[in-house]
């Protein structure tokens, strides 16, 4: 298929007329500043929309701009993360803040090429930031937009490469911003991991729904996998050592202390790969947040 396919224009035509009802009321669509979108990409990244809300605006406040997260230690910056789990984000975000102030006077670059030496950012976060905040016409591609194409587009799971190519295809070049944003609210809300078709507005043009057969949206590239229990798991351990870090620096055994019921050695592993990501230092027999 081309990007002039009759599929893929019926298809952007049926999305279009959805884009309305489909649009969520969330802070960060429609924002213009990009440095707010890219922390809010980061936030997404592994975290439920609903548990972003609040960190994303008290964080915003807190560090308006690059300059204000690169000048700020790491461990404030960890303090700002409180409830988004999977802290080396946080570090990468800083880190980020801090190539931004360096390398590019302050301001989020604007171009795909820029975005990607920036630490933490992969590429559908540099293709979101570039076409939500600077209308470049790029398609995003994320566990959303890759189930709509393999089930609504092909009926049939994906490779890298054909969903990579397909998004860019099936993109409406005008309005990438739009576009785009479109296909995250549909795959938000209706094209799940267990899909609404009954009241999806664009399943009049979707192949799966007319043809049937395997969901083909769990084999396909893009398409993110269940993760493991999170209760009982060590990002669930790290969480608990960050939490307790947050208060202020602990002598290590006062925190082990802290993670009763939890086996010495385990706290130990945990530790040293908080250490190792650079998110705890050890000073003797101090431990604290890194920048503390
Ligand atoms: S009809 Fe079902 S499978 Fe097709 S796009 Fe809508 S939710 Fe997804």
């Amino acid at each position: 298929m081309t990007s002039g396919s009759s599929e893929y224009v019926t298809f952007r035509r049926a999305l279009r007329r959805a884009a309305g009802p489909l649009k969520r009321d969330l802070p960060w669509i429609g924002h213009h500043d990009p440095w707010a979108v890219l922390v809010s990409e980061f936030m997404l990244q592994q975290t439920q929309v609903s548990r972003v809300i609040g960190p994303w605006s008290e964080f915003l406040e807190r560090f308006p701009t690059p300059a204000d997260c690169a000048r700020a230690p790491l461990s404030e910056v960890m303090r700002r993360w409180a409830g988004l789990g999977y802290h080396r984000r946080a570090k990468a975000l800083h880190d980020a803040a801090r190539m931004i102030r360096d390398e590019f006077d302050g301001v989020v670059p604007s171009e795909v090429g820029q975005l990607l030496r920036l630490p933490g950012v992969g590429e559908y976060t540099a293709n979101a930031v570039a076409s939500f905040s600077f209308a470049r016409p790029v398609a995003v591609l994320d566990t959303n937009v890759g189930r709509i194409l393999a089930r609504a587009l092909a009926n049939r799971p994906l490779d890298k490469r054909e969903a990579g190519a397909m998004a860019n295809q099936l993109l409406a070049r005008s309005a990438s911003a739009g576009f785009n944003q479109s296909m995250l609210d549909l795959g938000a809300q209706y094209c799940r991991a267990v899909p609404r078709c009954a009241s999806c507005p664009v399943a009049g043009v979707c192949r799966w729904n007319a043809e049937g057969g395997v969901d083909p949206a769990p084999r396909s590239a893009a398409v993110s996998r269940a993760q493991s229990p999170f209760v009982g798991s060590d990002r669930q351990l790290r969480g608990r050592v960050l939490s307790h870090l947050r208060g202020g620096g602990l002598a290590k055994l006062a925190l082990f202390a802290r993670l009763e019921g939890t086996d010495v050695k385990r706290c130990e592993v945990v530790l040293h790969g908080l250490v190792r990501d650079g998110l705890v230092q050890r000073r003797g027999r101090m431990v604290q947040l890194t920048g503390d």
